[in-house]
């Protein structure tokens, strides 16, 4: 595929590292859903991806007519992390993300945040030069290159891949970047990890619907923990650790996104419930990640360097 060239071109597959092609994808997290790859803790993996609109949309003519909606949001994996058991805390690290040499951005009547106020639709073919990416003649914007969609099978029944949930899944946070790890809930054995709908681009909100949809490829390395209690799921980096919640209602997806941040630092770090909230008051931002898939992602970014001072 073009653009590739330079992909593939710039990692160097070695011993240790596992391939899942992006023609190996899944539409919906399950436990019915069939390995496509049995990796040991410490695995590094590369996931290649096809973008949120499965590659449909080449052109800003035409608008959505013809896309085939049940091919959107595919999900590279699913990875069966052996060891992996329920109870247990996957960890997956992103060790790099790589896009193509393009990415889409589209909004419409009928998506996203104002979407009842637009008529028809645009969608923009945005040039990824270097580290950023061509809007218009006056602007370029740097990228910020993240992972829309990352999950793992629910306890039961199927949840299509543009759903954010417990699992994880659609979360559209653009924490999910370089350098970051990932914690997701290990319900069924072996964990059974996706993911794809990388974005070169996106805003806290991504309120249009959509981020700078791009195929690429991510390098992450998974890892099983065992024995901890944590409110998943986490995002930890340098300066931050991370609770996120989603749900169809923003108020209580930041309820539940802040219960979290006072169960981590309660159980985890020695604090009362008050203090906890009051900590979080006054030092955690709670961001929005989406506010446009089926459940709407909020997290709380506790930082790094409070704890350090409080040890
Ligand atoms: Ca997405």
């Amino acid at each position: 595929m073009k653009g590739f060239g330079r992909l593939l071109g710039s990692i160097l597959e070695d011993d240790n590292m596992k391939t899942i092609n992006k023609d190996k994808v899944i539409y919906a997290m399950s436990p019915d859903n069939k390995p496509v790859l049995y990796a040991d803790p410490g695995t590094q993996i590369m996931f290649e991806t096809e973008d949120a609109l499965h590659g449909q949309i080449k052109s800003p003519d035409g608008g959505f007519d013809g896309l085939d909606w049940s091919r959107v949001n595919p999900a590279t994996g699913p990875v069966y992390i052996n060891d992996a058991m329920p109870g247990d805390v996957l960890s997956v690290k992103i060790e790099s993300i790589e896009v193509a040499a393009s990415g889409v951005v589209a909004c419409g009547k009928g998506m996203g945040a104002l979407g009842h106020k637009l008529e028809g639709s645009a969608i923009k073919i945005m040039a990824i030069e270097g580290d950023e990416a061509v809007f218009s003649d006056k602007i370029r914007l740097p990228l910020n290159k993240m992972i829309g969609v990352i999950g793992v099978a629910p306890k039961e029944g199927a949840i299509p891949c543009g759903a954010p949930d417990y699992h994880g899944g659609n979360m559209d946070c653009k924490e999910i970047r370089e350098g970051a790890t990932v914690l997701l809930p290990v319900n069924v054995p072996g964990a059974l990890l996706a993911m794809g709908d990388l974005h070169a681009i996106m805003a806290d909100g991504e309120i249009g619907i959509t981020g700078l949809e791009v195929s690429g490829a991510v390098i992450a390395t998974i890892d099983v923990i065992k024995g901890k209690d944590l409110p998943l799921p986490m995002i930890l980096n340098e300066e931050h650790i991370m609770t996120l919640a989603s749900d169809e209602d923003l108020d209580i997806a930041v309820e539940m996104a802040v219960a979290n941040m006072v169960d981590y630092l309660t159980k985890n770090e020695g604090f009362t419930t008050h203090d906890a909230v009051m900590l979080i008051s006054l030092a955690c931002d709670v961001r929005i990640c989406q506010v446009v898939d089926p459940k709407k992602t909020v997290r709380v970014e506790l930082p790094r360097r409070i704890l350090s001072k409080a040890k």
